[in-house]
């Protein structure tokens, strides 16, 4: 009785919240979906570890939503529940580096400052003209003008030929950037080649700790020892690196991290930042799951389908996951390779992005059009929502789809869970007892929901 309570008070919470907002701020899966599936997820794991779970079933699943209400308390946030990865060229999921330090520095840029006051680039990525927009210059007759323009603003090239694909992702490691339009200012050379290794070493040693930083500043003596090694002709000031990647999503770099932090949270023995732990990476893996979280047209904002995000992944789960998706996965597995495991789960959600958006197309331009969109009346207010055909319409042309991601969403946190679990020692849960929250948590959760009620997120704007 409480529970079914629950259940529909949080289907029209998400539900209006969605509506009010449609198209630029919506929760993921909304909060029911998040809910749900972390919920689900305690059913699958071991003896050892379901009594702890079930005692703290309520927690797990009213924090499923905590991430989504912190990215209007923080612009560090936003990013880690999506990846663009169509942003980054023709077969992204083989050359966007599985490292984030590796991809920070791929696609970032890096400025050195000379004792005379000037500004050279060291290495900058330019994203390559897509085929399609060269094609139709072609034909407009402009294809000499492109050529050049391209030319010139070729900073670097980042080579990964006769590269050994261990995984189905680039290792970067086994790359180079080729320095070429300031090479001859700085190297004395017409290009420089620099291992992406060393770029990445770089990184972690000098950068990664100013990650939340708004600059991240280099001093004049690690920059020039740095260089001093390919034999840069000046001493530099000091250098920067701009990060250009973290804005189109951090997400299986995040789960990476996340799946870490549960573990050394096992390890702990703290069974509050154990749970807060396992909620959390429950919301990103759950994030993880919706393709429309893989892509740059996030909301059908590219083709003319704004508003599909919450349809897909709100509105047809509120709609049919209680009557008719079958929530029962089986037993948790232990992850071998998490890094992999985090990149296949969004490989497989990216390989559903053009089959959702297909549909609806094709759905949107046979189905009368004044029968697509419906008003209902939500907690006293009038909202517009996919009418009940249409969306059924959708959801049957989508052949499970949608059952198929949220249970493999269930599945894939019982499993991360588990193999946290493993990793720290397989710690004896049974002493751990129902976690209390402390006042100043409460504290801390109470702001950031006030800050999610005012409802602006920081940082870039993205429905994810
Ligand atoms: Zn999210």
């Amino acid at each position: 009785m409480r529970t079914q309570a629950i259940f529909t008070k949080a289907l029209l919470l998400s539900t209006i919240f969605i509506l009010c907002s449609f198209g630029n701020s919506s929760p993921d899966w909304g909060f029911f979906g998040h809910k749900r599936i972390n919920r689900m997820a305690v059913f699958t794991l071991p003896p050892e570890m379901i009594p702890f779970f079930k005692k703290n079933i309520e927690f797990i699943t009213e924090h499923a939503v905590d991430p989504d209400k912190r990215r209007y308390a923080t612009k560090h946030e936003g990013v880690r529940h999506y990846i663009d990865i169509d942003h980054w060229g023709e077969n992204p999921l083989e050359e966007v580096p599985k490292y984030l330090s590796e991809a920070v520095m791929k696609y970032g840029e890096m400025i050195l400052f000379t004792e005379k006051g000037d500004t050279l680039t060291l290495f900058k990525y330019e994203k390559p003209k897509k085929n399609e927009e060269e094609k139709k210059e072609e034909k407009e007759g402009k294809k000499g003008k492109v050529k050049n323009k391209k030319d010139e603003s070729q900073l670097i090239d980042v080579l990964s030929e006769g590269l050994e694909k261990k995984t189905p992702y680039s290792t970067f490691r086994d790359g180079f950037v080729v320095v070429k339009k300031d090479a001859k200012a700085i190297f004395g050379k017409d290009s420089m080649v620099i291992e992406l290794k060393a770029l990445s070493d770089f990184y972690n040693e000098y950068v990664a700790n100013m990650y939340f930083d708004d600059e991240w500043k280099v001093d004049a003596e690690i920059i020039n020892g740095f260089l001093g090694e390919y034999g840069a002709l000046e001493k530099f000031t000091g250098g920067q690196i701009v990060d250009h990647f973290s804005g189109y999503g951090i997400l299986p770099y995040h789960l990476i991290k996340m799946q870490e932090n549960l573990t050394r949270a096992f390890e702990s023995g703290n069974s509050g930042r154990i749970l807060r732990m396992a909620a959390e990476i429950g919301h990103y893996i759950g994030d993880a799951h919706v393709p429309l979280h893989t892509t740059e047209n996030y909301n059908g904002q590219m083709t003319g389908q704004d508003g599909i995000h919450g349809f897909w992944e709100s509105r047809l789960p509120e709609m049919f996951a209680d009557d008719s998706y079958n929530f029962w996965v089986g037993k948790a597995s232990y992850i071998e390779n998490p890094r992999n495991f985090h990149w296949d789960v969004v490989a497989e959600s990216h390989s559903y992005v053009d089959t959702i958006l297909s549909l609806e197309k094709e759905l949107s331009i046979t189905f009368p059009r004044d029968k697509q969109y419906c008003y209902e009346m939500r907690l006293e207010r009038t909202v517009r929502v996919q009418c009940t055909a249409y969306a059924t319409e959708f959801h049957n042309r989508l052949d499970g789809m949608v059952e198929k991601r949220m249970t493999d969403a269930v599945k894939a946190i019982g499993d991360v869970w588990f193999s946290a679990w493993v990793d720290a020692g397989q710690p004896d849960l049974m002493k751990q007892d129902e976690y209390i929250i402390s006042e100043e948590e409460k504290k801390q959760m109470e702001e950031e929901e006030k800050l999610f009620k005012a409802g602006t997120i920081k940082g870039r704007n993205h429905s994810n």
